[in-house]
């Protein structure tokens, strides 16, 4: 069910109110300690004092009004240094606060707080409309009930605003939280695979699968080593494409994407104990992230074409998982001596890394959830951003910041290779210690880009208990919207 907004370049009146049940409402921040004016602020400032509050601060706060309809206001003061993840973080509380009456309308409005400030506000409350109303799978019997809300109009806009961005990401970030929220049992590398289908035929993306006979020939050795664990032989590497109807044909700028899928990670010989394990069905993220990039970009209609590399597999224990010790070789000819068997995530990168560089792109993003270390430094409020272009750190931070979606990048310099130096192969695949993970595993898969420009997510925010900025639930989706703002508010495709 898709949300209308209507848009209506002027400032709420009282008629509006009255007629409106639900009312979120945004203020200027005043610059005296009083209330700013709006239709019933002489009243809510009479209810303010008889709680013994001079103004708004410590909101949001919620007002019943007296009127005919019994008008629920939620209202809150913006400042203009309030950061957008603060200002998402605000959408998300001032929705959550409307959508548990369920209601079908929404008023929305915004009071003097000048036109970058109230796009940007009215963007975040939108992007938390859209997550909020978006009913992740549930498999309960008695289902929660369904979110009526059809209709939102906009008050107090200086110009008509253009949300099809917004639009856009909800839907690629609606996608991933949906895929990985999907149970292990039920979201199987096959079954993943016929709902990639269905999307790419819905997008007219053009796709081809390499199945493992495929993977054979290209002795894509690093991804056959996790995935022969498996009984199935579901494990394999979907590519997708979308081309721009401009370039068709032509050698365009290509942006690659490449997400780690493993629909269950086990943890493999080196098996997780329980309270490990419970949850690992979401490893699968940054595929899913990466499909909702390219959903996202593909409704945005972007001008250049972007390739889409989704390592699908799981990392299960049985006779023939690889183990301890093994040497196994990348389709690169790189030769990997095993560690840990629950590093599985850079052994499926690694061949299809090399796989992306291959078309020459001009920028790899990759997204996974791959280590612990990454949650260990940075908590799983922000993720971690690695490249091997360190003059383009600055936009990284800047996408992040003004996207909402934070992340920060690590050193990923030469010598700490030298922590992956083996006896016996070319490379170990990590440590025993596991020191500095994250870095030893961005040294790992940078063996597999080539020369190309590459941006590796370690989506340590991919899942925050309680939800993240505009996201309400703890499966975040992170990156879809981190993703957009690099490309085209950041045009790091021009800096690359
Ligand atoms: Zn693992």
């Amino acid at each position: 069910m898709k949300v209308k907004i209507k848009q209506t370049l002027r400032e709420i009146s009282t008629t509006d109110i009255d007629t409106a049940e639900n009312l979120i409402l945004l203020l200027a921040e005043p610059k005296t300690s009083t209330i700013p004016d709006f239709p019933y602020s002489a009243l809510i400032k009479q209810r303010l004092s008889r709680q013994g509050k001079k103004d708004l601060s410590g909101g949001p706060h919620a007002f019943d009004l007296l009127n005919e309809v019994g008008t629920r206001i939620v209202l809150s003061t913006v400042k203009l240094t309030t950061s957008q993840f603060e200002l998402l973080t605000l959408a998300r509380n001032l929705v959550a606060q409307q959508l548990a009456f369920n209601p079908k309308k929404l008023i929305l409005a915004t009071v003097g707080l000048g036109d970058d400030l109230a796009t940007r506000a009215i963007d975040a409350v939108v992007a938390a409309l859209l997550a909020a109303v978006y009913p992740l799978p549930s498999f309960k019997r008695k289902k929660p009930p369904e979110k009526q809300l059809t209709t939102v109009r906009l008050f107090g806009l200086p110009r008509k605003i253009n949300l099809s961005r917004t639009y856009a990401e909800a839907a690629g970030n609606n996608l991933a939280r949906h895929m990985t929220t999907l149970p292990p049992n039920m979201l199987t590398p096959g079954h993943y695979r016929k709902e990639i289908q269905k999307l790419a035929k819905q997008y007219g993306w053009t796709s081809e699968f390499l199945d493992q006979r495929a993977l054979r020939q290209k002795k894509a050795g690093a991804f056959l080593a996790v995935a022969q664990g498996s009984q199935n032989d579901e494990a394999g590497i979907v590519h997708l494409r979308y081309e721009p109807s401009a370039t068709k044909g032509k050698k365009g700028t290509r942006v690659a994407l490449v997400g780690k899928g493993i629909c269950f990670d086990t943890g493999g010989t080196n098996l997780k104990p329980a309270k490990s394990m419970h949850g690992m069905h979401e490893d699968m993220e940054g595929s899913a992230v990466a499909l909702g990039t390219l959903v996202a970009l593909t409704e945005i209609n972007v001008p250049f074409s972007v390739d889409c590399w989704l390592a699908l597999s799981e990392n299960l224990i049985g006779p023939r998982s690889y183990k301890q010790n093994d040497v196994v070789t990348a389709s690169n000819g790189t030769t990997i001596e095993i560690v840990h068997t629950d590093a599985e995530g850079r052994m499926i990168l690694a061949d299809t890394l090399s796989l992306a560089s291959k078309a020459r792109p001009a920028l790899i993003i990759d997204f996974a959830t791959l280590t612990g270390a990454c949650v260990y430094a940075l908590s799983t409020r922000y993720s971690g951003a690695f490249t091997n272009r360190t003059g383009l750190i600055n936009e990284l931070i800047d996408a992040g910041r003004t996207s909402g979606e934070r992340v920060w990048p690590f050193p990923s310099d030469e010598d700490f290779d030298d922590e992956l130096a083996s006896q016996v192969a070319d490379v170990k695949q990590c440590t025993l210690g596991g020191e500095a993970d994250h870095i030893l595993a961005t040294r790992f898969l940078n063996r597999f880009v080539d020369d190309i420009a590459w941006l590796h997510l370690d989506l340590s925010a991919g899942n925050h208990k309680g939800g993240l900025a505009h996201i309400p639930s703890n499966i975040t989706g992170f990156g879809v919207r981190y993703t957009v703002e690099l490309l085209l508010g950041q045009k790091i495709l021009t800096k690359v």
